[in-house]
């Protein structure tokens, strides 16, 4: 009898057909059904093409976690989720590599042993839950067989975890809106406008009262060179706290 098992390429997302002819019971065709759903993964285009950069007996791993978040920590996590490559990897390195993965050292307090398991360190990218689907199809194109989906209870932590981050967020941008308000943000001087005409808004350096712009030498009454000199000074210790600030409350 005649089976025809319709599947679909997980590099290329083709759907192809595999058929077969000379099976002689319903039984073993519904046996070789199950095995080609197992083991037929590539379409026959895509299936050379994988044979030739991994080993029949291999496979490339990825893995998808979602992130643990500390609440104690004032970090804020890298992602929703981390995927790690696991299996031929330093064969699949510079495949992984272009998709953003990096190298990293094992977390010590890693709850993950497969991936981790006999190496020293794995390929990781911290994304958040929208660019799943594509972070999974772009690993399928280089053959990867994604442990994949989490559990629906991971992706209900993980939309918890996001709910959190973006509490967070606001929370550190309110601070951040708070502690700039306290800062003093210097007021121009009535002459600003005019010195930015003369100056066509180049920075100088001052000399005295003189005011060193290339080859230019623009000379100041005394009074407006020190007015000029303070605000500057006013400014960039302001625009150095706002820096900070930011830094501080990890605002971009
Ligand atoms: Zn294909």
């Amino acid at each position: 009898m005649i089976v025809k098992i319709p599947l679909r390429c997980l590099r290329c997302f083709t759907d192809f057909v595999h058929d077969r002819q000379d099976l002689k019971s319903q039984e073993s065709a519904d046996a070789y059904t199950i095995y080609i759903r197992r083991n037929v993964k590539y379409c026959p285009k895509c299936e050379p093409d994988r044979r030739r950069i991994l080993a029949p007996q291999e496979i490339l791993f990825l893995q998808i976690h979602p992130v643990s978040i500390d609440p104690t920590s004032s970090e804020l996590p890298r992602g929703t989720f981390k995927l790690v490559f696991f299996g031929p990897t330093f064969r699949m390195r510079h495949a992984i590599k272009k998709l953003g993965y990096e190298w990293e050292e094992p977390e010590p307090t890693s709850d993950n042993l497969l991936s981790t398991a006999g190496s020293k360190g794995e390929y990781r990218k911290y994304i958040d839950i929208e660019d799943i689907v594509r972070e999974v199809e772009a690993a399928q194109r280089i053959y990867a067989t994604v442990c994949y989906p989490p559990p629906p209870e991971q992706i209900a932590d993980a939309n918890a975890i996001r709910k959190k981050l973006r509490a967070t967020q606001v929370e550190r941008e309110a601070a951040y809106e708070n502690e700039l308000d306290l800062l003093e943000n210097p007021q121009a001087p009535d002459i600003l406008p005019d010195v930015m005409r003369r100056t066509a808004g180049r920075r100088g350096e001052w000399h005295g009262n003189t005011l060193h712009i290339g080859y230019r030498r623009i000379e100041f009454p005394r009074e407006e060179a020190d007015v000029l000199k303070e605000y500057k000074a006013k400014l960039t210790n302001y625009k150095q706290q706002r820096l900070a600030l930011k830094r501080k409350y990890g605002i971009p």
